[in-house]
Formats: structure tokens, sequence, C-alpha cells
């Protein structure tokens, strides 16, 4: 595997601390996520945020493992509550358009789940999914904002929910003062670079920017999820500040954690809804043990579709 970084720790910026922090991460736990010595900093939780169930699985798990491993406290929040009328279209549909990969025995499923509004069978087994994932990962604490997404609607409620966003982080700042805070990278978040980024991924890199650019956030990270399927393998690693070389214990735990959104049993409430609805992002990232982690970009713009 190519090596995305120059070993060399200089110091002198910010790209190649993040490298030296990582190349120290694997045996030796780093103080803070930038390599500074604050004695402090291994004590305090390095809170995670996934906009959707199957994320945090997805481009969070190896580094929430990380910080785990380097003594911190991890907690891992959902932001929205994950409603998807596409998720329930398709577990309410025979034959799967997953074929023989789909998981319910004979690959029947018609569950008769509702399809428009706020898709409560959807959000209920989602989120069955991602408690099972939390698990997996062995995160410290879950924490459930359940906003209602409404990234997708109009402008203004867009603005909104990255309001909303905001007063819940404001809560968690408060709650754990000096804690570090890890987001998706929301303005890279498409499957097809062509396409606009997915509406509820840039709300929450939006609501980590003004917290930033209002002073109240400082420790801050993102993590670029949809690049296992917007990009080839060798073109995954582009742009990003740190490549996270997930240690072969860690990716066990990892993909653990995959494998919730592809488990098939109702008795628990778990009906593949991840596999149903992202199956090519799954697959790659279970094959991938990397995770792409930015800096805010200098030109960070804000709104939906950029
Ligand atoms: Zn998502
Ligand atoms: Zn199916």
């Amino acid at each position: 595997m190519p090596q995305p970084h120059d070993a060399v720790p200089t110091g002198l910026s910010r790209r190649s601390v993040l490298a030296a922090a990582g190349l120290t991460a694997a045996g030796v736990a780093f103080q803070g996520s930038l390599g500074a010595s604050n004695a402090s900093a291994a004590t305090t939780p390095a809170i995670f945020y996934s906009p959707h169930q199957d994320d945090e699985a997805i481009g969070m798990a190896g580094s929430i493992l990380e910080h785990k491993a380097a003594g911190r406290p991890v907690y891992l929040v959902l932001v929205s509550k994950g409603e998807n009328g596409g998720i329930a279209q398709n577990l309410n549909q025979t034959p799967c358009f997953l074929g023989d990969k789909c998981s319910a025995p004979n690959h029947y499923h018609e569950l008769g789940w509702q399809e428009t509004g706020t898709t409560p069978e959807v959000v209920s087994a989602r989120t069955s999914e991602f408690t099972l994932s939390a698990k997996a990962i062995g995160v410290d604490k879950v924490i459930n904002f359940k906003l209602s997404d409404s990234a997708y609607g109009t402008d203004s409620e867009y603005n909104t929910f990255v309001q909303q966003i905001m007063g819940k982080i404001r809560t968690l700042i408060q709650q754990y003062p000096g804690a570090s805070h890890k987001f998706p990278a929301g303005w890279l978040d498409t499957i097809d670079p062509a396409q606009p980024t997915n509406a509820t991924h840039k709300a929450c890199s939006d609501a980590a920017y003004w917290l930033m650019k209002n002073g109240e956030l400082t420790d801050v990270r993102f993590n670029h999820i949809y690049t296992y399927e917007a990009f080839s393998r060798d073109q995954r690693d582009r742009g990003a500040d740190y490549v996270l070389n997930i240690p072969s214990s860690h990716m066990a735990k990892k993909r653990a954690a995959i494998l919730a959104y592809n488990t098939w049993d109702p008795s628990r409430n778990l009906y593949t809804c991840g596999y149903h609805s992202v199956p090519t992002m799954l697959e790659e990232a279970y094959g991938d043990p990397r995770e792409f982690v930015y800096m805010l970009p200098s030109k960070y713009r804000t709104g939906r579709g950029n």
C-alpha cells in the first residue's frame, strides 16, 4: 500500500503533524489528535457525528478505534433520524434488486413499510442497525440527536436543520469541555463528483464550519465517507490531510460494524436496511482498511449543493 505522506514529523505544518500522529497511533498512544502534548487531551472525549445510520461504520469506525486505543473516551452521535422512503421501497419489493446478494430468506421481502413522510419502520430498523454497529465498534456512549432530516427541503428548511445541529453540538460543547469533534467531510460526500453533495452530510459540516468560525469549536476533523464509492482505490486518498491505515484488529471490528447493516434478523428488528441502501459503499469500505481525514478547507463554502 502506498504511503500517502512523508513520515518526517517536521512539526512545521499541520499536515505533517497529522501524519506523524497517525504513525505513532498504531503502537504508542498519542496525546490529542494534533500530537500536542496536552495531558488533559487524553481523557477528554472524541465525539464522532454520523449523519445517518451507516456512515459511522463506513468511514469513521477506524478513527473511532484509533482514538479509543489512544485512551480517549469515544462518543458516537447519530444526527438525523434517517428517514428514507427509498429503503422502504427496496424492502417492500420482491424480487430484490440485490438478487442473490440479498440476505433475506429466499431473497423475499414484501414488508409493507411506509414509503413516504416519516418512514417509521425504516427509522426504527436503521437505528437497530446503528446500535449494533456502535456495539461492535465499542463506543463508550451513543447519543441520538433524533433530528428530522429537513436537509432536502427548502433552503430555509436546510438552514433550520443546520441551526438545529449547531444547537445540539453546543450542548455537547458545554457538557464535555475540551472534547474533539469529528464530522463527515460533507463538502466531499457525493457518490458522483458531478452531482451535488449529500445534503444531510453537508449540513453537518456546515454546522461545524459556523461553530469553528465563532470560535466555539477548535479541535475538529472531517472524515470523507463517500470516497469508497466515488473513487477507485488508488484515488481515495487524494487531498486527504491524514490517511489512517487501520490496524487489522481494528479492521475486524469495523467489518463487524459494517455487517450490522447486512444482518437479517427480524427478531432483533434487523432488516439489512444499510445494504439495501448503499451496498457498494459498504462492500468497498469493508475491503479497504483506510480512512480519510481532512481539516476544514480554507475556501469552504456553506450551503447545500456545492
Ligand atoms: Zn449518510
Ligand atoms: Zn433484498
